[in-house]
């Protein structure tokens, strides 16, 4: 109460420029000079840079090596070197691990981070209030401070919940200095990303074109593909294309943006529903054939489209991302049964943060269980004769589903699937020698998780963001103990000024006739 009181002093000039909460607060929060290396590395002999995981259980989410009990894992620089029994130490620094679960990072593929400022605010809305407030009304008068600090504590959330890799779906590059800010962000965080480059879709002033009729800014992709990232694929964040899509844009300028993609060699990703109110009659099937459709494409929630275009986008080598904990009140199931029965693999992400949990593992369990749902009922028929399963008072209640899903299928939607999502399949994902080292060791002996009968039923249906004990990107440490190595006074300024840019933009909200909270 005491932050809204003051805040409320602000004046109106304040809160629209919004920047002056944020001056000269250094940005890195890791140990040692992001420029080096993001936390502390493990360092033994000087140079050597290797970590032995002793005696632990592996959930590999790799089909061909399963869980490997009693196993070690080396860990050598930036890769996964071996994992067998009786691994030598050698020089290598050696964590017990028998009391611990180890699972590759889970990856997030789809979420906007930049919308934390606004956590847990619309949790109750309806679909369209998220439209009106957050892109409509508010997404514009972030500063660039307010995206950076956003993107920076969603990006630190996702590491302590266990996520190493996320797809930071920007669509607020209201100026390069917003664009260079989520950059930097992720950077700091030291998580792996793929940074998204999108487009916001603000209310449109007198006199201004309507968002759907502007083609992606160019001139940005040159700066960005010409600079920062010169070498794409390389390092920890790459980038990609958020553009508007068949649903959100007409033809022209979806053959503006895909030729653009083409041209710089980027994925592209595209929100996208479905139904009549499309910008280009037909979506997906006027794409391909116009002959632009990038078979790298991905296309987030798609709850609409029916099964002939999906398939059209599995077999062209595209994929779908279902937000299940967003889509809850869209009355049409998640895309995770569809794209199983067109042959693909089913993809998972958050969405964001002001409506639902950031926790992927919160994710998995929602994305099974409405997937779930949705499949009993469609495949429920009351008046179906059924064989007496012995139990009379159980008979009248049994349903059935078309596709049935393991609990290792709903651990690979959110790891090795999501990370052939984002063109990252050969590097993570999964635990193999040669694949990069990220990593996660769940505590098994907590409460929620003792006694662990097996070991993917665990992470899938039982463990959540309090279980994650230690986490490992791309070979560095991030947590350990189950404490973020982030430095703790630095996470605590972000949180001081995460919460005045939360009271500048709920102001803001007040002053525009909408208030929030
Ligand atoms: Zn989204």
């Amino acid at each position: 109460m005491s932050d809204q009181t003051s805040d409320k002093r602000l004046s109106r000039r304040a809160l629209l420029a919004g920047g002056a909460l944020v001056a000269g607060v250094p940005r890195s929060g890791w140990p040692v000079a992001r420029t080096a290396a993001p936390t502390t590395r493990i360092q033994v002999g000087g140079t050597t840079t290797t970590t032995l995981l002793k005696n632990t259980t592996i959930v590999t989410v790799d089909r061909s090596l399963g869980v490997l009990n009693d196993c070690d894992l080396l860990i050598d620089g930036e890769q996964i070197a071996e994992m067998r029994p009786g691994i030598e130490a050698g020089q290598a620094q050696v964590l017990d691990a028998s009391d611990m679960i180890v699972m590759p990072g889970l990856i997030n593929a789809h979420i906007h981070t930049w919308e934390t400022v606004l956590r847990g605010a619309g949790a109750d809305w309806h679909d369209h209030e998220y439209f009106e407030v957050v892109l409509g009304m508010l997404g514009e008068h972030f500063s660039p401070d307010e995206i950076y600090l956003s993107v920076l504590a969603g990006a630190l959330n996702q590491i302590d919940s266990g996520c190493t890799t996320i797809f930071e779906w920007f669509h607020n590059t209201a100026t390069p200095d917003h664009t260079d800010a989520v950059i930097q962000a992720l950077e700091e965080s030291g998580i792996r990303a793929v940074f998204g480059h999108g487009t916001l879709k603000p209310n449109p002033k007198p006199g201004e074109r309507h968002f759907s009729e502007i083609p992606h800014p160019a001139h940005e992709i040159k700066r960005l593909r010409e600079g920062r990232f010169a070498a794409n694929g390389d390092g920890l964040i790459s980038l990609a294309m958020c553009i508007l899509g068949p649903d959100y844009a007409g033809i022209d300028v979806n053959r503006h943006d895909f030729a653009l993609a083409k041209e710089y060699d980027l994925m592209t990703s595209a929100h996208i529903w479905g139904g009549d109110s499309r910008k280009t009659p037909d979506g997906y099937r006027t794409i391909v054939a116009e002959g632009l459709m990038d078979p790298r494409h991905n296309g987030a929630h798609a709850n609409f489209i029916d099964d002939d275009e999906v398939k059209l986008l599995v077999d062209l080598g595209g994929s779908i991302t279902a937000t299940p904990a967003i889509e809850v009140g869209v009355p049409r199931p998640p895309q995770i049964s569809q794209v199983i029965r067109a042959g693909g693999r089913p993809s998972i992400g958050i969405d964001t943060e002001i409506e639902c949990s950031g926790c992927m593992f919160d994710t998995m369990k929602a994305s099974d269980q409405l997937q779930t749902a949705f499949d009993s009922i469609g495949a429920y028929d009351p008046s179906a004769v059924r064989e007496s399963s012995g139990r009379p008072d159980i008979d009248g209640i049994v349903t059935a589903r078309d596709v049935s899903t393991s609990s290792l299928d709903v651990l690979e939607w959110a790891t090795i699937n999501n990370a052939h999502a984002l063109g990252l399949g050969s590097q993570t994902g999964s635990l193999a020698p040669g694949k990069k080292a990220d990593l996660v060791l769940l505590r098994r002996g907590d409460l929620n998780l003792f006694p662990v009968t097996d070991p993917v039923q665990s992470i899938a249906v039982h463990a959540n963001q309090s279980n994650v004990d230690t986490v490992f990107i791309n070979g560095v440490l991030m947590k350990q103990h189950g404490r973020l190595l982030f430095d703790q006074k630095a996470l605590a300024s972000i949180r001081t000024r995460l919460e005045a840019a939360r009271w500048r933009l709920f102001n803001l909200a007040a002053e525009f006739g909408r208030p929030l909270g």
